[in-house]
């Protein structure tokens, strides 16, 4: 279910403008807002879920689903033998600022680990 505080709901709905980069039935795919590489880009299900934390065994498809889009927007992007690195930060010791389930995809430069 969407939600009318979500951030990310709102922007599934089209109700906050968002950079595109891909859309499929389970997922949309945008450019972060606040980029931390030269390609940052936050990989979403349109389903509402909260955290990682709150996944359950019922989103196996939709989390593999998330992962394996990142990893092909990585290759469209061209960086993908490069490297690159996908990060889901999960609660608040995680850095979580946004609560509806992300991944954020850097590419485009040298990560160091492990990050801060
Ligand atoms: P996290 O800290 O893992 O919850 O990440 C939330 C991310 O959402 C941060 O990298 C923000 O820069 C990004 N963000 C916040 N608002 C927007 C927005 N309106 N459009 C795109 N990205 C956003
Ligand atoms: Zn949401």
């Amino acid at each position: 279910m969407s939600q009318s505080d979500c951030l990310f709901c709102r922007i599934v709905n089209g109700e906050i403008p968002s950079k595109k980069v891909y859309e499929d039935d389970v997922c949309i795919a945008f450019n972060d807002i606040s980029p931390q590489a030269p390609t940052h880009v936050l990989v979403i299900p349109r389903e509402h879920i909260r955290s990682l934390d709150d996944a359950d065994s019922n989103a196996g498809d939709t989390l593999g689903h998330l992962l394996l889009k990142a990893a092909e927007i990585a290759r469209e992007k061209g960086f993908a033998k490069d490297g690159y690195r996908m990060v889901i930060n999960t609660n608040s010791d995680g850095g979580q600022t946004v609560f509806h389930l992300h991944v954020h995809l850097l590419g485009g430069r040298q990560f160091i680990f492990p990050p801060g």
